[in-house]
């Protein structure tokens, strides 16, 4: 497979760059989920349907001898709201948009999937091909899977792919069990009284009482999370006052938590209201907690079977000695989180090379590693619906 999907790359490669030229954010995702509709339908796919999860496509792809065993392949199509650097004849044109996570690769790569599936046809059962917008924050692999697409299409398993960058083009890296983080992000407002900077006495300053919840929610990781465990709390905003001599009313902190583990996910919240009511309220002022500002995604769990057969077809593609059976999981969300709760699957990363970190303005993903994304679809696929009875 990897020859045909080598004799592929420069017109997968072609669409890549396309994507890459038109980034679009969230579940605004319109443009390229047309552009994926339109290529699945020349291709061929039995079956193509859009709109789900708002803006999410799905194609269905018929084997040799219909019935029985369907699998979902998942990408992702959204891009960040930053500005790219790379100065590439294939940079976007759009300023504050870009496709720095690699969704673009993504995407392309289970279009030229699908193109050879539906060329072939060899495998028994259905592969429905699954195009969802909003991973970067919004959950659209949650909406598709709300709008009730596991049913609709008779979807049994479910397997995603990300590039990583740092590692070699032609490499693979999966882990049975937790392999990326829970994601929830909070605010907390602390309501003081306001007054003269001059006359604290009279007032309940808090910022005072933000800066100590600030140091305690470090404690959390600390001194309540067993050290086997892993727990990040970050405050990545702190907004209070306008003035130079006035104590504000009121301050605002925002910050993130990522585990690996629900009872750690669910302890964490527990600590963090407990800390920040507890600091308040000793210091003389009050907390108002939202502890779901934006989409949280759950942990990222490779189920142990079907991480088995990831790990025996990616070392089918990439050679034995070029896969990372055991690799250590990252602290960063992914929303097939929520797919992967829905269905068994298995979530695996993809060497993208000496490349700029996702999410860094100087990210380009790596045309280069495009064989090796096609033919692991490909092969998985045929694989896992090699007999007319799986
Ligand atoms: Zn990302
Ligand atoms: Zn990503």
């Amino acid at each position: 497979m990897l020859n045909r999907a080598i004799e592929m790359q420069p017109e997968i490669a072609a669409w890549r760059r396309e994507l890459h030229m038109n980034p679009e954010l969230q579940f605004d995702t319109h443009w390229t989920s047309a552009f994926v509709a339109e290529k699945l339908k020349a291709f061929g796919c039995d079956e193509v349907v859009t709109g789900i999860g708002r803006t999410g496509v799905v194609g269905i792809i018929k084997g040799r001898s219909d019935g029985g065993t369907v699998i979902g392949l998942r990408a992702d199509m959204d891009a960040l709201p930053m500005t790219e650097v790379t100065g590439l004849p294939h940079a976007s044109k759009t300023p504050g948009r870009m496709h720095a996570c690699g969704h673009d690769g993504h995407t392309a790569m289970l279009l030229g999937a699908a193109r050879h599936l539906c060329e072939t046809r060899n495998f028994h059962g259905r592969v429905a091909v699954i195009f969802q917008p909003a991973e970067e924050g919004g959950g659209g692999g949650h909406e598709m899977v709300l709008d009730g697409m596991m049913e609709r299409f008779g979807i049994g398993s479910v397997y995603g792919l990300h590039n990583e960058p740092g590692s070699a083009v032609g490499s693979f890296a999966i882990r049975p069990g937790p392999i990326m983080a829970s994601v929830d992000t909070f605010a907390i407002t602390v309501t003081g009284v306001g007054g003269h900077a001059a006359m604290p006495h009279l007032t309940i300053d808090p910022i005072f009482i933000g800066a100590q919840i600030v140091s305690a929610l470090q404690g959390i990781a600390s001194r309540n999370t067993d050290p086997l465990e892993s727990l990040v709390i970050t405050v990545t905003q702190f907004h209070a006052g306008d003035a130079i001599n006035v104590i504000a009313p009121t301050a605002r902190l925002i910050g993130t938590t990522r585990t690996l583990k629900a009872p750690v996910r669910a302890m964490a919240e527990k600590r963090i209201r407990e800390t920040a009511h507890g600091i308040a309220t000793a210091l003389g002022g009050s907390v108002e907690i939202d502890y779901a500002l934006s989409k949280g995604y759950p942990v990222t769990v490779n189920h142990p079977r079907e991480t088995q057969l990831a790990l025996g077809i990616a070392r089918e593609v990439a050679g034995e000695r070029n896969v990372d059976a055991d690799t250590p999981p990252i602290m960063g969300g992914e929303d097939f989180a929520f797919m992967l709760e829905s269905r068994p699957g298995a979530f695996i990363f993809m060497g993208n090379g000496d490349t700029a970190y996702c999410h860094h303005p100087a990210y380009d993903f790596n045309d280069e590693a495009i064989p090796y994304g096609v033919s692991y679809w490909v092969t998985l696929a045929e694989t896992l619906l090699k007999d007319k009875t799986a």
